[in-house]
């Protein structure tokens, strides 16, 4: 029988009146598991057992929070073989690839357990004499969080872990496709000692759950990763809310990775595969847009060819699967849809694109390269979030640097050149969050900020220490000695 999960609400395991299934996208006869789908009133009860929670958590000392949190990245560490199978098993990334993410969430838990006891103010003189100002950080409150399908235990971490060290209270919405990964961490995290109520996993459709997130009052901050049009409705319920939510957004990237003439040959050819094509393209980060100039042009298509070759696509849990299958059906119809426009707009498909029969029924997709694009094409412009890249030819730094500019993007930019000169041009010129030197644009560090500009993000940082900026409100305190 399949096992059934239920939403956490006030420390306890509560049903819902229907449920989803998660469906492993490598093999569609396998079903990992009947997940809950909370209803309104249950999102109603979950903000109000934060609510109550919050006096108590807000005011805990930095060692209870820390030892919670340090009790969780122990277990995840401990466990990550198993998380990261399970991972794999309903997303479709391989299994090195989940057992990796499951591996950060574990370091990003350690790191947050370390910034409990880290939290810092400022005491200053006032410009008054005999007045004493002191500057203190205070948690927001109670941060409701909507999470997409592709990180789906990375991305409720990083998320969790800082809002909690920091005394907030949370509620959770996980991606509907992928809930099991999210529903695995918060287990772990009740059984590490949090109190009723302080993290609370209400999972289900976002027109339904996550819609009765952004609109309670009593929610203070809403933290959201996913799509552009997605985010776009979450800030507009934010500030129309009374009273207004804080928000913090991540979403799309068409993110360039500018290939130079003088570019080491095998190190771009790296980056641009697994960048563009690893984790099934399926990452914010990806490297779908390869600006490459004229020089090493014909070289760097010829070797991308070699490389991918050896690509080996099939069921995310065999040894030896270097790209799982795509997260779904509606999923793999937008990226036939992108490959199909693509031609239609003159691009020539070099390798790829064609749909792969494996052992069992899944999504499996040849990952698909194209040349001969422009960046005007939309190819070169919309977010296809799939394992299907393109490459624009031009025919200097210049040119390449204006066109990895020229997108309504700015998460992730990269340069594959040995000219210092250039690398040090583009880290400064590139409007993106997070520049790459002779590296694919995607794979990050857990201890440092992770963000972008322009379409791509709202509202301040996620990560590494920068994580306070969101998950605490500002305290300025003026004492008359
Ligand atoms: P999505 O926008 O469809 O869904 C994201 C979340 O929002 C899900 O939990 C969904 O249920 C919820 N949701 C949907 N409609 C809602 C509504 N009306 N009200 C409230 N919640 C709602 O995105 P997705 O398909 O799950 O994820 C893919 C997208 O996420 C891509 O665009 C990708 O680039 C982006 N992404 C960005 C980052 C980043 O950090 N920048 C990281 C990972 C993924």
């Amino acid at each position: 029988m399949t096992e059934m999960f239920k939403n956490l609400i006030a420390g306890e395991w509560a049903g819902g009146t229907n449920a989803s299934r998660n469906i492993n996208p490598s093999n569609t006869n396998d079903i990992v598991g009947e997940y809950a789908q909370g209803t309104v009133e249950q999102l109603n009860d979950a903000v109000a057992a934060a609510k109550a929670a919050f006096p108590a958590w807000s005011r805990s000392g930095p060692q209870e929070r820390y030892e919670i949190l340090k009790k969780a990245s122990d277990e995840i560490l401990a466990r990550k073989e198993e998380l990261g199978r399970l991972l794999s098993r309903e997303e479709g990334k391989t299994l090195a690839e989940g057992i990796g993410e499951a591996g950060r969430a574990g370091q990003i838990f350690a790191f947050f357990a370390g910034e409990c006891l880290r939290l810092t103010g400022e005491a200053l003189p006032s410009v008054r004499p005999g007045v004493g100002v002191e500057i203190t950080r205070e948690p927001v409150g109670i941060v409701g969080m909507i999470t997409p399908w592709n990180f789906p235990i990375a991305i409720p971490a990083w998320k969790i872990a800082p809002a909690l060290a920091y005394g907030n209270c949370v509620v959770i919405k996980p991606a509907d496709l992928v809930p099991g990964s999210a529903w695995a961490l918060v287990d772990i995290l009740q059984r590490a000692g949090l109190p009723k109520g302080v993290l609370n996993l209400v999972m289900g459709r976002g027109s339904v759950v996550g819609q009765a997130l952004l609109q309670h009052k009593d929610v203070h901050a809403i933290s959201f990763t996913g799509s552009v049009s997605t985010g776009r409705k979450v800030a507009e319920a934010c500030i129309a809310s009374s009273p207004m939510k804080k928000v913090q957004l991540e979403m799309g990237g068409k993110n360039p990775l500018v290939v130079l003439d003088d570019a080491d040959l095998k190190v771009a050819v790296e980056a641009a595969v697994t960048g563009a094509f690893f984790s099934t393209g399926q990452r914010c980060t990806a490297s779908s847009r390869l600006i490459v100039q004229s020089g090493i042009h014909d070289r760097f298509v010829e070797a991308c060819i070699e490389r991918l070759k050896g690509v080996v696509v099939d069921d995310a849990l065999k040894a030896g699967t270097h790209i799982g299958p795509v997260v779904d059906q509606s999923q793999l119809d937008q990226d036939l849809k992108y490959i199909q426009i693509a031609k239609d707009e003159g691009g020539k498909l070099v390798w790829g694109g064609e749909l792969l029969n494996r052992e069992t029924p899944g999504f499996y997709l040849q990952p698909a390269l194209f040349t001969q694009t422009t960046n005007a094409m939309r190819i070169s412009r919309e977010e296809v979030f799939g394992p299907v890249a393109n490459i624009i030819r031009v025919k200097d730094y210049e040119e390449a640097l204006s066109v990895a500019n020229d997108t309504e993007f700015g998460l992730s930019s990269g340069i594959c050149t040995t000219s210092l000169k250039h690398a040090a041009h583009f880290r400064r010129n590139a409007e993106a969050g997070m520049v790459m030197v002779n590296l694919a644009t995607a794979g990050v560090d857990y201890h440092v900020p992770f963000g972008g500009r322009k379409g791509s993000s709202y509202g301040p940082r996620e990560q590494g220490a920068y994580a306070k900026e969101f998950y605490t409100t500002v305290k300025t305190a003026y004492t008359l000695a």
